[in-house]
């Protein structure tokens, strides 16, 4: 629920677990997705609506009964229903969705679609339900996960601890640790006491419960240049910066998504801009702060580098639609070698070549598999 109640700062924490006297804190991960809720009649899926701002949304069964993590039919004669996150995973954002500025948009723009198609790329992760039956009735919050995994419901990651202290040490621990270490983004921890409120739950803003959100690591810094990165046929714009310390890191690019958010930004080069750092690997582009009159407008490229066809930017993305375009050729015979797991065939060393100098131009056209398999075994480094 998007529309819980904040805090951002351990003070601000304390301040507000004063107000609650909670004996037990039950502490769960902020999943970064989209919310919705799935309503079950008599055990069977009826039908499942999005959740934005605590208001009633649209309308998404068609697509949610593809997403993984669905259950159509439930153990228990339950009627009432179930709150998930519909979240993207990372390894399929780097295969199929780097286009987007980050999972959760990648998300939205899948959970919309009319069409339902993508929707098998989305996972469905469970943390709170409201049962209307009497059959079914949850005494604690504990109570609600268990029957939740009972049911065989995936449940997000949840902690019960017995001080304010060890929520604050907690939060430290997951924002340092271990938000690096999850397939999926969290954007902070979900706080609430043991007992169940229905009423509270029903708010727009329930008061028992607060959202504990991590600090946003941003640094300004001035964008350089912006190179065009090409994978397959897309162009998708990487922001050059000056070098920064990040989080420990150091940062010279930043991702920018696609064409649209340069324009929504404003961005040109010479801009002083904010980049952060959130669960993401790579650093994005968050705000333009200043952009003098001697700053230089973006060229987007016209042309595709590669076969001269005019590129099509739909704003979103930006690609050449050339179905013969060499580089859509190269694309998936790199694509094929890995699913082959040929090892040590190093792209920049030998695929890359074959295709620069025509030797190699497509799978089909490809006749030595055999000396593709042989090459595979030639222990070549990579650096
Ligand atoms: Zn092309």
């Amino acid at each position: 629920m998007s529309s819980q109640d904040k805090v951002t700062t351990p003070s601000e924490f304390k301040k507000w677990a004063k107000k609650r006297n909670y004996t037990l804190f039950i502490i769960q991960f902020k999943l970064d997705g989209i919310s919705i809720e799935l309503q079950y009649e008599d055990g069977i899926f009826q039908y499942a609506i999005t959740r934005g701002d605590g208001k009633v949304g649209d309308d998404v069964s068609a697509n949610v009964i593809n997403m993984k993590g669905f259950i159509p039919k439930l153990k228990d004669n339950f009627t009432g229903a179930v709150r998930a996150e519909i979240l993207l995973l990372h390894d399929i954002f780097e295969q199929k969705y780097t286009d987007k500025q980050n999972c959760r948009n990648a998300a939205a723009g899948i959970v919309r679609r009319k069409d339902g198609v993508a929707s098998g790329d989305l996972n469905l992760i469970y943390y709170d339900a409201i049962s209307l039956s009497d059959y079914v009735i949850f005494k604690s919050e504990i109570e609600k996960l268990k029957w939740l995994k009972e049911q065989n419901f995936q449940t997000v990651r949840t902690k019960t601890v017995k001080s304010v202290q060890e929520v604050i040490q907690g939060r430290e621990e997951v924002m340092t640790n271990i938000r690096h270490t999850l397939e999926f983004d969290i954007d902070g921890l979900v706080i609430k006491g043991k007992e169940i409120d229905v009423e509270d739950m029903k708010r727009a803003k329930p008061m028992k419960q607060v959202a504990f959100k991590f600090q946003v690591e941003e640094i300004e810094t001035v964008l350089l240049d912006v190179e065009w990165s090409i994978s397959g046929h897309n162009y998708t714009p990487v922001a050059i910066v000056e070098t920064v310390n990040l989080m420990g890191t150091t940062v010279s690019r930043a991702s920018l998504a696609n064409p649209n958010l340069i324009k929504e930004l404003g961005l040109k080069i010479g801009s002083e801009v904010m980049i952060s750092k959130r669960g993401d690997i790579i650093p994005k582009i968050e705000s333009v702060i200043n952009t003098s009159t001697n700053a230089k407008e973006i060229k987007i490229p016209q042309i595709c580098e590669v076969c001269d066809t005019k590129l099509i930017n739909e704003g979103t993305r930006l690609y050449c639609p050339n179905e013969q375009c060499p580089k859509r050729y190269y694309h998936r015979v790199r694509k094929w070698i890995r699913k082959l797991g040929v090892k040590h065939f190093s792209e920049k060393l030998m695929l890359k070549p074959l295709f620069d100098n025509g030797k190699l131009k497509n799978i089909a056209r490809f006749e030595g598999v055999q000396l593709l398999l042989q090459f595979g075994i030639i222990p070549i480094s990579n650096s």
